[in-house]
């Protein structure tokens, strides 16, 4: 394929009229969105690329491109390799169990949330599972539980941690200390904190929040992981062989590919990962501030766990939440309405998520407060 086909597409401002603070899915930037509706009609004179063949030149040079972004953006070393797969991270809460027991029948997790108990339900599935308190592990930044074991079956092969609870509104700032290899569910803060990668086995995330649309779930996991999985699984679902495919033992989401390529050259013109991170710590930080001002709203977490990406609270007085959401749409402010487990307010904040949403957010949460 002509190197002349990747030349980047202009970026064009398209306002926004409504602000979605939804956390089932992150918002595309203008730019982004506008690139993505481009390709759907044409992409470089080779068609639209929801129907790029997955065997095309073009296709296999995006999905090179799409790695070299996410590694070098994240700064994910060689001792980690980048799997695309599919099925989100509910698939991973079964795949990595599956993938990397090995001889091994029990694996740590910290139950810290709604998320994490979904990820605890599926590994009794298939092992033992040695429960760690979440407030514990917050406190004092140590999972108490080491590679111990007289055999290898009775070893525990992993501890694993969701590291922002979506549906709770509480998040790890730091991760515990462990001697496992450690296994992190970031589905809801990957690309908007920076990662010690020597302290982690493998780090899973479904990308609809962070990069993009649902469809492509990445998982980066350390080499010396690799051959654990059990025989019987079937082989799109191991890791060892996936890699060995580079990914693409059978279809990948091409057009969830597409979108996370386009994501991720945004996020990279805008400053790269550490602007991000600034730029996300300081749009949370806005919207904590004028919860924590008015009486009328009560933040769901204590300030040190708080999550960066789920702001949850609630709205006090009489059928207080469900006057803000409505009110909140009139507003064209839409999204609001909290985890059904956890009920309240949410407000995700995203790689995606501009400044001008958190501005307008703000704007009608100060106003709203007024008029109460
Ligand atoms: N883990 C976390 C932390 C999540 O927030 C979610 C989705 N909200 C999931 C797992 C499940 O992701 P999926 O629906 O893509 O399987």
């Amino acid at each position: 394929m002509a190197a002349s086909c990747w030349a980047e597409p202009p970026i064009v401002a398209v306002p926004r009229c409504t602000f979605d603070f939804s956390a089932a899915a992150g918002p595309l930037p203008p730019p982004v969105a506008h690139e993505v509706a481009e390709a759907c009609r044409d992409w470089r004179g080779q068609g639209s690329v929801l129907s790029l063949p997955f065997t095309s030149d073009a296709f296999a040079e995006l999905m090179t491109r799409t790695r070299a972004r996410l590694v070098d953006l994240l700064a994910i070393p060689d001792s980690h390799d980048v799997l695309f797969l599919q099925g989100g991270a509910s698939a991973q809460f079964g795949l990595v169990p599956l993938n990397l027991l090995g001889a091994a029948r029990a694996a740590a997790y910290v139950e810290s949330g709604h998320w994490s108990r979904r990820a605890i339900g599926e590994a009794r599935r298939y092992c033992d599972v040695h429960i760690i308190d979440g407030d514990a592990a917050l406190a004092s930044g140590d999972a108490a539980c080491e590679a111990s074991g007289a055999d290898a079956a009775s070893a525990v092969a992993y501890l694993h941690l969701t590291s922002n609870e979506t549906a709770d509104g509480l998040q790890f700032r730091d991760w515990p200390r462990t001697t496992l290899p450690l296994v992190v569910d970031m589905t809801s803060d990957l690309l908007t904190r920076r990662i010690d990668w020597p302290r982690i086995g493998l780090a899973y995330a479904a990308l609809q929040k962070a990069i993009g649309v649902p469809g492509l779930t990445v998982v980066v996991v350390r080499r010396d992981l690799f051959g654990r999985a059990r025989a019987d699984l079937p082989r799109v679902f191991d890791y060892t062989a996936q890699s060995a495919a580079g990914s693409r033992l059978n279809t990948p989401p091409v057009f969830a590919i597409f979108v996370a390529h386009a994501m991720l050259g945004w996020i990279a013109e805008s400053g790269g990962l550490g602007a991000l991170e600034s730029a996300i710590a300081r749009r949370s930080a806005r919207v904590y501030r004028v919860l924590d001002e008015a009486a009328i709203y009560r933040a769901a977490v204590p300030v040190a766990h708080r999550s960066r990406t789920s702001i949850c609270f609630g709205v006090g007085g009489a059928d207080g939440n469900e006057r803000c959401i409505a009110a909140a749409h009139d507003r064209g402010i839409v999204g609001l309405r909290g985890h059904p487990q956890a009920g309240g307010l949410r407000a995700a904040i995203y790689p995606g998520t501009g400044e001008d949403a958190v501005d307008r957010l703000c704007e009608f949460l100060t106003d709203f407060r007024r008029r109460h």
